[in-house]
């Protein structure tokens, strides 16, 4: 049982054609035979057939099936699912089961959605591969010698692989739209505060923003209609009203559209693949009618540099209370409290938490406060003031969502700094906190998939995801 779209199956579902068990077992079947991709972290086999034969009930019953009425879901496992495991991926967390729901989560389930597990993810959502898990990585569906991107690699995996229909992540610098790129799928990020983050399990807070994958952007609207909105638990939610998003991707027109290419996103050492394929459809656009503009966004060199200054900064608070006493892990090895401290964290954190932790501290520490961390937030304001300037000027920035397709498994865990630039594209829409999506652009001469990012100004998630059906509908034809 395929689906191409949650409204097909829906139709389905409520045409009782097919029942919401018959679907989550045939889902559940295929992720226990595919356990070698190493996708979920924990399954929830019982708990969501038990979910899904509710559902039935209450369709039997003639009760009013929800918005997302038996739509089968991965959820990222840095997100709160009450009485489910919670590890971000990490051996500090690999024991701690959470005590509440998410608002996403909470809206879901409202809506009538079925979970069907937790998925693999970068430890705490840092990386660019999905190879800082301590579950280990996944391979990418395309081609399982290669990576499937980072940190939400187990969601963009497991929508690509229909091991679920849609699934949660969350970006902080590129982490829904880099794997959605890799596993050639939709992957987008809204704007910063749209939707609430309490009890998504914070990496850098001022950047942290749950997104949404899926295969198609219609998909991606329905549930961004249901998580989007203000909620009281999270004070950087936006009180911004939520628009029914179907309704404004339906007032896209691609006609007269101004589509602004920053030439800084197509640099000489751009993967020549990459660069055809986004051309491709860039220039498909203007055929149907679009304006292609070349902008220029001279600070681009800085956004890696700034990203990684103030998201450590950041990680290296929030991770504190990672402590051996509240939650997880305890080591077993220490004498008394300081070293039962030491001991837990450095036992329970991988390599990569703990150089940020230290580089967030470094460039916190005084002394260096000025010159690191001050410097860098200078750095965001002007991000901020020179994307709006351009979105002042087009109605969407376009580009490529990574410099290079798919990596192998392996070739980059070496050297961080090569990881780091996986995400060059990615950061400034979230320095900015503006919303960003990938959509998939076709296929490199290798077969690997490659992603066309769309940046928009705040609050514009509709008109990115009509634009990204244009491009996807294009191919298709
Ligand atoms: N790859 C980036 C990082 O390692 C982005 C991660 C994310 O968006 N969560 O920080």
């Amino acid at each position: 049982m395929r689906f191409s779209s949650y409204q097909n199956l829906r139709k389905k579902l409520l045409d009782r054609e097919t029942s919401c068990e018959a679907v989550v077992h045939d889902y559940l079947e295929r992720i226990l035979k595919n356990r070698d991709r190493n996708v979920y972290i924990t399954v929830f086999n019982e708990r969501a057939l038990e979910r899904a034969r509710e559902l039935d009930r209450k369709l039997g019953d003639g009760r009013k099936p929800g918005k997302l009425f038996g739509l089968p879901m991965a959820i990222k496992d840095n997100l709160s699912v009450e009485g489910a495991s919670l590890t971000c991926a990490s051996r500090i967390l690999s024991h701690y089961t959470a005590v509440y729901n998410a608002t996403a989560v909470e809206r879901l389930l409202a809506e009538d959605a079925v979970f069907l597990g937790k998925v693999n993810m970068d430890e705490f959502a840092m990386g660019s591969s999905n190879e800082n898990s301590a579950f280990g990585p996944v391979p990418n569906p395309y081609d399982k010698t290669r990576v499937p991107g980072g940190s939400s690699g187990g969601s963009a995996a497991a929508v690509a692989g229909d091991l679920a229909m849609v699934a949660l992540g969350s970006d902080t610098g590129g982490s829904v739209r880099q794997p959605a790129g890799f596993c050639n799928v939709v992957g987008l990020k809204p704007t910063y505060g749209r939707i609430s983050r309490y009890g998504l399990v914070a990496f850098g807070s001022s950047f942290d923003q749950i997104g949404v994958l899926s295969k198609n952007c219609d998909d991606a609207a329905q549930v961004l209609n249901v998580v989007a909105g203000k909620d009281d638990a999270d004070t950087t939610s936006s009180h911004h009203v939520v628009p029914d998003y179907a309704e404004e991707m339906d007032r896209v027109s691609v006609k007269g559209l101004k589509i602004g290419v920053p030439k800084e996103y197509f640099p000489e050492n751009l993967d020549e693949g990459v660069a055809a394929v986004v051309s491709e459809r860039l220039e498909e656009l203007q055929e149907a009618g679009a304006e292609l503009l070349e902008i220029t966004l001279p600070e681009s060199d800085y956004a890696i540099a700034a990203y990684y200054i103030l998201t450590t900064a950041e990680a290296s608070s929030n991770l504190a209370r990672f402590d051996g006493a509240r939650y997880g892990y305890r080591s077993q090895n220490a004498e008394d409290l300081g070293g039962m401290y030491v001991n837990s964290r450095t036992e329970g954190f991988g390599s990569e938490v703990k150089r940020r932790i230290m580089l967030g501290t470094y460039v916190l520490s005084a002394g260096y406060y000025d010159t690191y961390y001050k410097k860098a937030q200078q750095v965001r304001r002007i991000f901020l003031n020179r994307y709006q300037e351009a979105l002042g000027k087009v109605d969407v920035i376009a580009g490529p969502t990574s410099p290079f397709p798919p990596f192998g498994i392996g070739d980059k865990v070496s050297d961080p700094l090569e990881m780091y630039l996986a995400d060059v594209f990615t950061v400034p829409a979230s320095i900015a906190g503006m919303p960003a999506l990938s959509v998939p652009a076709g296929f490199d001469g290798s077969g690997l998939p490659v992603g066309l990012q769309l940046i928009g100004d705040f609050f514009e998630e509709g008109k990115l995801l009509g634009i990204a059906r244009e491009i996807q509908g294009g191919q298709e034809q």
